[in-house]
């Protein structure tokens, strides 16, 4: 265990975003680190002044995300897949491995499968050797295609265990029984988020999420690709609202477990989305309707009230603000010829 440097103040970032220090500084693995959600955490907890092991098989994830951190003395970044086992001293763990892009995580399923399940297995054994706290990465995905809207934590969702999607809803449904499994057995300080859309810079340009795709495409002036007529919904939370939920959650008291729903309550049609994404970029792309992926879930927006009290938690960044900030991260990118390949 090693602990740096203890204050006992409260500090706000010039975003507004509040720092406890007087937990004093920690240990902190990130398993996914090198991925879009694992590399804004790395970059947070480094700037608070954590020390900060990131590990990645680099399956979904770049090292240029994390290139600008390599030089500071408090990160080190470990190549590891989380379905093998892990020893290092820890004094908290966050559990982000898993690619969250359905076209991904469809590529291969067993082995979307095992990431989330035998990846918990081994997180959880680390965090029993350490005694160390452990928030899991979890998703609005395991409410499947909700009957009750907006979903809250109570809900348990209506998943299909046999669709294409299900090797991930059941592997982060299964993750969770995990989780509560060794809270009760072994007392364990686990926290679960159940993360809703989010979006932001260090989105993989090819990796098939609909902000990264529409924001690409118009950029580069190809057509838009609408699934389905657009009228499902999805609630879109920037980056930064995202990871301070998630340092939130990790310094709540023992005993808060969640799971914890993180994500925006502000609602929007893809076919809004499209529209609102042409007008920021000012692009003549054209919106092509193709068919709806199978499965494909028709609304979702989460109920934050748990959240609200638990962390005093809700998004600050607007809808349009978070896509300017994103547009620019891919403008910049693509004016490199940046593909996301590293
Ligand atoms: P991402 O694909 O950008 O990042 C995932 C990271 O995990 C990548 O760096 C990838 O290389 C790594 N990874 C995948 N399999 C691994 C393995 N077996 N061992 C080690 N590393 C592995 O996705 P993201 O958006 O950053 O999502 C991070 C986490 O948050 C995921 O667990 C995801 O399920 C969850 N989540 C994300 C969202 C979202 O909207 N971004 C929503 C719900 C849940
Ligand atoms: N989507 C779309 N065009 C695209 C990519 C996605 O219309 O190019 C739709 C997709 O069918 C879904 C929604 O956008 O209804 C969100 O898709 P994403 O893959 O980003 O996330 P998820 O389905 O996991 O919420």
């Amino acid at each position: 265990m090693s602990l740096r440097i203890y204050l006992f103040f409260k500090f706000y970032d010039k975003g507004g975003y509040c720092i406890d220090y007087g937990v004093g500084m920690s240990r902190i693995l990130v398993t996914g680190g090198a991925g879009f959600l694992g590399s804004h955490l790395c970059e947070r907890l480094l700037e608070v002044g954590h020390e900060v092991c990131c590990t990645d098989n680099f399956y979904t994830g770049t090292r240029r995300n994390i290139s600008h951190l390599l030089s500071n003395p408090y990160f080190d970044l470990i190549r590891h897949d989380v379905q093998l086992p892990l020893h290092l001293e820890i004094d908290e763990i966050y559990n982000l491995a898993c690619p969250a892009s359905p076209i991904h995580y469809q590529l291969n399923p067993i082995q979307t499968l095992k990431t989330n399940i035998n990846g918990a297995i081994n997180m959880l054994g680390l965090a029993k050797c350490n005694k160390a706290k452990i928030v899991q990465a979890s998703s609005s995905e395991v409410y499947g295609d909700p009957e009750v809207h907006p979903q809250p934590e109570s809900y348990w969702g209506k998943v299909n265990p046999a669709c294409i999607r299900s090797c991930y809803i059941e592997g982060k449904r299964c993750a969770e029984t995990l989780f509560f499994s060794y809270y009760h057995q072994h007392g364990l300080q686990i926290k679960i988020a159940r993360i809703f859309n989010t979006y932001g810079p260090r989105m993989h340009p090819n990796d098939g999420r609909v902000i990264s795709n529409f924001i690409v495409q118009a950029l580069k002036g190809d057509d838009i690709t609408i699934y389905g007529v657009g009228e499902q919904t999805r609630s879109f939370c920037y980056v930064d609202d995202l990871i301070e939920g998630l340092i939130g959650l990790m310094g709540t008291p023992a005993g808060i477990t969640g799971p914890v729903n993180l994500g925006s309550p502000c609602e929007i049609s893809i076919g809004q989305l499209a529209e609102r994404i042409l007008a920021l970029t000012g692009s003549s792309s054209k919106l092509v309707y193709l068919p709806l992926p199978q499965d494909d879930p028709q609304q979702r927006q989460p109920e934050i009230s748990r959240a609200r009290a638990l962390l005093n938690w809700q998004p600050k960044v607007m809808l349009n603000n978070g896509l300017r900030k994103t547009i620019n991260y891919f403008e910049h990118l693509l004016s490199k010829g940046g593909d996301g390949n590293v």
